[in-house]
C-alpha cells in the first residue's frame, strides 16, 4: 500500500484522492490517502499532492504550519509530488508575486491567472509526453509558465509549457482531477524513475 498525502487547505481534495486510488489500482496496487493540514504527516507519505485553490493562502498555510520544509525534505529524498494549478505556483521557483511564498521545487517562472483571460476556464485536448492519447485538460484561472529553467516540458498549449517535470515533481497548469482520467496522476506517481526505485513504490 502506498501512502499518499494530499494537502488539504483548499482545492479538490477528494477528486485528487480518487484519482490517486484509480492510478494505483491500475497497477494492482492500493493507495491510502491522508489529508495534510498540519506538520508531522508528510514525513510518513510516499507521494504528495499539492492541489489548486488560491496560491497565496496555500503557501501561507504551508509555511505557518511547518509543512513547507517537510515537503522540501520529501522532494530532496526523491519522492514524487504532483502539483496542480495553484499547486504549480506554490511549487515554483518564481511565482512572480510577493504574496506567494513559494517552495522553489520546480524551476519555472509563472504568471498567475494568465490563461483564459477571456473565458475563466476552458478544456483542451493535450498531447502529453508519455501518454498515447490526448489528455482532456481543464484550465481554471490557470497560471501561465512564462519561462522554464532546468525542467522537462511534458506538454504545451498555445506555445506555452503547461505540464513540466523537475526531478520527482510533476506540475501542471491545469486540473487533472476534474475528469475520470487518472493518467496524469499515474504519470506523476507511478511512471517516474524516482517512483519505481522507491522502496514502497516498485
Ligand atoms: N488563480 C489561482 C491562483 O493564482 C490558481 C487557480 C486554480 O488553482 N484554479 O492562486
Amino acid at each position: 500500500t502506498i501512502r499518499a498525502g494530499v494537502v488539504a487547505v483548499q482545492g479538490d481534495v477528494s477528486e485528487h484522492a480518487d484519482a490517486i486510488r484509480r492510478a494505483a489500482a491500475s497497477h494492482g496496487d492500493e493507495a491510502e490517502v491522508v489529508e495534510i493540514r498540519h506538520s508531522g504527516v508528510v514525513p510518513d507519505c510516499d507521494i504528495l499532492l499539492l492541489p489548486g485553490g488560491e496560491s497565496t493562502a496555500i503557501s501561507r498555510h504551508l509555511h505557518r504550519e511547518g509543512i513547507a520544509s517537510e515537503i522540501e525534505a520529501h522532494v530532496a529524498d526523491g519522492k514524487p509530488v504532483l502539483a496542480t494549478c495553484a499547486g504549480l505556483i506554490v511549487a515554483s521557483t518564481d511565482p512572480n508575486d510577493d504574496r506567494v511564498d513559494s517552495l522553489g521545487l520546480v524551476d519555472v517562472t509563472v504568471e498567475r491567472n494568465a490563461f483564459g483571460r477571456q473565458a475563466d476556464s476552458f478544456e483542451a485536448p493535450l498531447d502529453v509526453t508519455g501518454l498515447d492519447e490526448p489528455f482532456p485538460a481543464v484550465f481554471i484561472r490557470a497560471p501561465v509558465i512564462d519561462s522554464v529553467g532546468d525542467v522537462e516540458v511534458l506538454a504545451e498549449w498555445d506555445g506555452r509549457a503547461v505540464a513540466v517535470r523537475d526531478g520527482p515533481v510533476v506540475a501542471t497548469s491545469f486540473h487533472p482531477e476534474l475528469t475520470d482520467d487518472a493518467r496524469i496522476h499515474d504519470l506523476a506517481f507511478f511512471q517516474s524513475e524516482v517512483a519505481t526505485t522507491g522502496s514502497d513504490l516498485g
